[in-house]
């Protein structure tokens, strides 16, 4: 660490030009991408900045109870690299069910299916042989002409695949509720510096996908509703009067409307007579998320996203009548989208609907979550949160989160403890959040607790990846915001979004634009707290009482340069609290010394971290 330090300020002596007094690691495939300036060391996209993208019409037929979908899918497939494609990878998620999948954990018989069964295939209008069998969660094709640059191609595939009967993710939640998710064969994300996305699917990476355009249509039997990433266009084709009538008001409600109550979904009068086929369109987009139900209660109301132009979002939410935490669902993410949309990240909802569906995946899609139901009313609302916070990490930002998790989960676990502020008071809301995402990791001293967060999340499982992603992850961004102050982590924090929504930023862009934007340079913090093998933990070296002052020598064992306060005890029985930031450890890795003016005897010190929680805090305390 101090050997860079030297080496970045000689660096700046020769060339003579401003330079960060510590490089942070960079990948040579990053590198590469500063080269051909798609990507910036400013943190902005680079001016030859690059993103595939593509057009599905997908069409699914599913008749539960049969498990079965088929879906039939064209796809217009656009090349805006500058390379010329001579074969397309395609993602196969669902061919983790498969009885010989590549899995990190052990599966159940319920879990296994034959995966995604490809019956025709063509490009251009010309079928072509896909034969199935050996077929993983990616398949490339070569292509019988190459694809150059600004060309496009079409693409019509009909496939079938049948629901799990384990529900997770996705799965058959009860015999005739289905929720269907990585549902349709999709080309994988070409990126520019990585190129294709060829990851396996171990059944733990969530996120890769390119923004595309979607038209959705599902044929149900009669009785079935269907709710899907999108916005519905045939509500009143595919309703009774009455019903589509009350989903209409919802989109002005602030109250919650009981679409469908028991009692409806008794009469069978909610749907029109016959099949129907449910019709939606999202444009802009990285994914889309189906769930189909006849027995499913039905909410919905909305709630103002962005004051100045009064623009309204729908919040609904599908559930059996036993989940309980269901019933006040709506409530839940109204209250969610509202803060989220007004305080941190303080961008209004990028979506028109955000749809709650009881299953069992804990699980976000974009503008969809599939959640369990808890039966402590605020687990329910804090997971409802969480999830609705990927909303911005990884939809909104196009992250790649199979492979920087933390990317994406850090800040959905951030925003989940800034809400939980407002939800629960910061009390419980830091005594939650260590319990939940801290205490796992700082107690273990296992050394794969210490691989650094850079590390890509697909090559780590189990504690590290889910500490690395979550808690760490978010404990440093709490820092910066801690460091920075709220205005200035608010304005590197969205304009480092403006810079990337829509796009696929990687860690760098979000560090040098945070650097960029901030005007500090942050590298320090950065190395620290995210590519060294760092954890908390400070110890109290000696504590000197001079005439007007005392000073508090504090090692840095952990590495992490994590805010704590310094509780002052003193004789006369009061106390004093003073903050240090984590900025104290910018020029001092080792050692610091806190000089605190007092004329009063001070008794006893103690260091205090509140969710930066200390390794071993019996070292923490001075007493004299
Ligand atoms: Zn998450």
């Amino acid at each position: 660490m101090r050997k860079s330090l030297i080496a970045g300020c000689l660096a700046s002596l020769f060339t003579g030009s401003f330079s960060f007094g510590q490089e942070l690691y960079v990948p040579r495939d990053v590198k590469k991408a500063y080269e051909n300036e798609t990507r910036s060391e400013s943190g902005k996209p680079g001016k030859n900045y690059w993103q595939n993208s593509a057009k599905y019409k997908i069409d699914l037929q599913v008749n539960p109870p049969s498990r079965t979908v088929k879906g039939s899918e064209e796809i217009i497939y656009t090349n805006n690299s500058p390379n010329t494609l001579n074969s397309l990878n395609f993602k196969l998620i669902l061919n983790n069910h498969k009885p010989g999948a590549a899995r990190l954990g052990q599966a159940s018989e319920d879990y296994m299916t034959n995966g995604i069964e490809i019956d025709s295939y063509s490009e251009n209008g010309t079928k072509k042989e896909w034969n199935s069998k050996n077929d993983g969660t990616n398949k490339m094709i070569k292509l019988d002409t190459p694809l150059q640059p600004g060309e496009s191609v079409s693409l019509s595939i009909d496939w079938h695949f049948d629901v799990s009967k384990q529900s997770g993710r996705e799965g058959a939640i009860l015999e005739n509720t289905f929720f269907l998710a990585y549902f349709y064969p999709r080309v994988a994300v070409y990126d520019d510096y990585m190129g294709w996305d060829t990851m396996t699917f171990f059944g733990m990476q969530e996120f890769y996908n390119d923004f595309n355009d979607y038209e959705i249509s599902v044929n149900v039997p009669e009785d079935f509703i269907v709710w899907s990433t999108g916005d519905l266009l045939n509500a009143e084709e595919v309703l009774q009067k009455k019903y589509a009538k009350k989903l209409e008001k919802s989109m002005q409600s602030d109250e919650v409307i009981r679409i469908a109550t028991p009692e409806d979904l008794q009469k069978k009068e909610i749907t029109q007579d016959g099949n129907n086929t449910w019709k939606w369109k999202v444009s802009n987009i990285t994914d889309v998320a189906i769930a189909i139900s006849n027995e499913y209660n039905w909410d919905a109301a909305s709630v103002v996203v962005d004051s100045t132009s009064n623009r309204r979002v729908s919040v609904q939410a599908a559930y059996d009548n036993v989940s309980e935490d269901f019933h006040e669902m709506v409530n839940y993410g109204q209250h969610a989208l509202n803060w989220f949309s007004h305080h941190y990240p303080g961008i209004a909802y990028p979506y028109s609907k955000s749809t709650l569906v009881r299953g069992h995946g804990d699980m976000e899609y974009p503008m969809m979550v599939n959640d369990n139901s808890h039966g402590e009313p605020e687990l329910a609302r804090f997971v409802a949160e969480h999830e609705i916070a990927h909303t911005y990490f990884p939809f909104y930002m196009g992250t790649n989160e199979t492979r920087f998790g933390f990317m994406d989960e850090g800040w959905a676990t951030t925003l989940e403890h800034l809400i939980g502020i407002e939800d629960l008071g910061e009390e419980n809301a830091i005594e939650s959040f260590k319990g939940f995402r801290v205490q796992r990791w700082i107690s273990d001293d296992n050394m794969e607790q210490d691989v650094p967060i850079i590390t890509p999340s697909n090559i780590l499982s189990g504690p590290v990846y889910r500490n690395n992603s979550y808690g760490k992850a978010a404990l440093g961004y709490l820092a910066l915001k801690d460091m920075l102050g709220d205005e200035l982590f608010k304005k590197a924090l969205q304009g480092y979004m403006d810079r990337w929504n829509g796009k696929h930023p990687i860690p760098w862009d979000f560090f040098y634009s945070i650097n960029d934007i901030s005007g500090k340079d942050l590298n320090w913090f950065w190395d620290s707290w995210y590519f060294e093998p760092n954890h908390i933990d400070f110890e109290i070296k000696k504590v000197t009482q001079n005439d007007n002052s005392v000073e508090v020598l504090v090692a840095n064992i952990g590495g992490m340069p994590a805010p704590f306060d310094v509780k002052l005890t003193f004789a006369d029985g009061s106390s004093k609290n003073i903050h240090q930031k984590s900025t104290i450890w910018e020029n001092a890795e080792d050692e610091f010394s806190i000089q605190i003016k007092t004329d009063k005897e001070v008794e006893a010190v103690t260091l205090e971290g509140g969710i930066w929680m200390d390794a071993t805090p019996e070292n923490n305390t001075w007493k004299k």
